[in-house]
Formats: structure tokens, C-alpha cells, sequence
């Protein structure tokens, strides 16, 4: 990427310029290693299970023939649609399944549809999506061609408020479905919601920034972040995702360059 569109996103984002002089402040700036990869749970923190809510059923990721996909992914866009396995289907206006190419190499996943998403039937638009999408840009991904966006729910929590472990228990088979179909590359989850629901913990954030995780049957590189909701409350953290950003991209970088290495030998 230019340097000169690199400062434009980094100044969009709300990066300083003083930032990209510090020892590891530049875009090009050599990455950390990956760090320790523990092994990550399916099943989000454990909870009682009010009788009123189901389970949806989990569909394993077995490598799906093409000419399926199609019909898969409709399947669960209609299912997310009619959903009603826990109460949030009273509250929503519609499921919000997610939005990007359907072979991405990057899945990001947030939380769950705000008002705004409820609304336009796509996760992080308004502001917080604005901002999703110039930190993406700033590492070369946009959600038109390169990266898919879902959440860990697909129905918006009345008020926002956080995701109960029920709904999370509902929900998650529906993320692990559409993690089968895309196969990604890589995870970025940002916030803190959606790390914990992924991981299985519940470590605060800043314990789970900063290294590699792994996630589900296939054991895909997960990387964590802040939301970009919070990072507009609290932009002196925006440095603190950047540096997410740039230890996700390298994570990639490696994974594909490994991966071109072993096809060449
Ligand atoms: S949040 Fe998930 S499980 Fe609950 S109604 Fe919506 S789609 Fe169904």
C-alpha cells in the first residue's frame, strides 16, 4: 500500500502521526512472533439453559462440495431469518447472518446487530462500522472483496445490552455453520463479547490481545481486538488496535507465505 493512502486511513482511523515514529508504530514495522497457541473451546462459557430456549443444530465442517454452498448458505440465511430459538426474536426487525465475499480469507466477528444494523439487515454499519472499515483498509481489507463481518449473535440484544449465555448457546451454531462454509484464513474478533463467547473464557481482553488463539474443528488462528464501538469512546486505545492490526496482518502473512512455501517444495 502507498505510503501516502496509509497515513490517509491511519488519520481516519484517529492513529496520530507521532505514533508512526515510535519503534513499532510504522505500518511496515517488523511484527511480533506468533505467540503460544492454546487451543480454543466450540462452546461459549456454560450457563443454565432456561427451558424456553433450543438449540440450533450444529452442522460439522466436513470440506463442502461447491456445487452445496450455495444451497448451504441459503439454508442458513432463511434459518437465521426464522429464527426463534431464544427470545430475541421477539425484539429484532430481522437476522443479521453477515455480509462479505463467501470465501474470504479474513472473518471478523463483533458482537451482535445494534440499531442500526437491526435495521439495514448488515453488521457494523453507522459509526462503528465506519470505523471497522478504515481500520480494514488499513491493512490492505475491505469488506467487499476480502473480509467477511459477522457476530456472535444474529438477532440485536433490546437496548444493546450484552448477550446472555443462553442466547450466546442458541446462537453460536449458527457462526460455527458459517465458519464451515467460508473457511477462513484467519479470525479477528473484536471485543471483548465476542472474544470470550468465542474462546471459551472469561478473561478480560487485555489477556487475550497480542497472541494467537485457535478456534473450532479447524483450529483457525484467531486474533483479538478492540470493538470499534469502544474505540470511539475511548480513542486512546485506537494505538492499542493498531498494533492488533498489524500483529493479525503478520499472523496472515505467515500463514500464507508458510503455506506457498510448502506448495513450492
Ligand atoms: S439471536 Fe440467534 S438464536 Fe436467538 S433468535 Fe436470533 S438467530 Fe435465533
Amino acid at each position: 500500500m502507498l505510503p501516502e493512502r496509509r497515513r490517509q486511513y491511519l488519520e481516519a482511523i484517529g492513529i496520530d502521526l507521532w505514533v508512526r515514529r515510535a519503534r513499532h508504530s510504522d505500518a511496515d514495522a517488523a511484527m511480533p512472533p506468533i505467540a503460544a497457541t492454546p487451543t480454543t473451546a466450540l462452546t461459549p462459557p456454560t450457563a443454565a439453559t432456561p427451558p424456553s430456549v433450543e438449540r440450533a443444530a450444529i452442522v460439522p465442517a466436513p470440506a463442502v462440495p461447491p456445487e452445496d454452498v450455495a444451497a448451504q448458505w441459503q439454508r442458513l440465511l432463511d434459518e437465521v431469518r426464522g429464527c426463534r430459538l431464544c427470545p430475541l426474536h421477539a425484539t429484532r426487525t430481522q437476522g443479521v447472518l453477515g455480509v462479505g465475499p463467501k470465501r474470504a480469507d479474513w472473518l471478523v466477528i463483533g458482537e451482535a446487530p445494534g440499531a442500526e444494523e437491526d435495521r439495514r439487515g448488515e453488521p457494523f454499519v453507522g459509526a462503528a462500522g465506519q470505523l471497522l472499515d478504515a481500520m480494514l483498509r488499513a491493512i490492505g481489507l475491505d469488506r467487499r472483496t476480502n473480509v467477511y463481518i459477522a457476530n456472535v449473535l444474529k438477532s440485536r440484544p433490546p437496548n444493546n445490552r450484552d448477550p446472555r449465555p443462553e442466547e450466546v448457546e442458541a446462537c453460536l451454531p449458527y457462526l460455527v455453520r458459517q465458519i464451515a462454509l467460508l473457511q477462513p484464513k484467519i479470525m479477528l474478533a473484536v471485543g471483548r463479547i465476542a472474544a470470550q463467547n468465542l474462546l471459551g473464557t472469561d478473561a478480560p481482553l487485555g489477556r487475550l490481545r497480542g497472541r494467537v488463539h485457535h478456534f473450532g474443528e479447524h483450529q483457525t488462528p484467531l486474533v483479538v481486538t478492540y470493538h470499534p464501538a469502544y474505540l470511539l469512546r475511548t480513542p486512546a486505545d485506537k494505538r492499542k488496535a493498531w498494533e492488533d492490526l498489524k500483529f493479525a496482518r503478520s499472523v496472515y502473512q505467515q500463514l500464507t507465505q508458510g503455506a506457498a512455501d510448502g506448495h513450492r517444495s
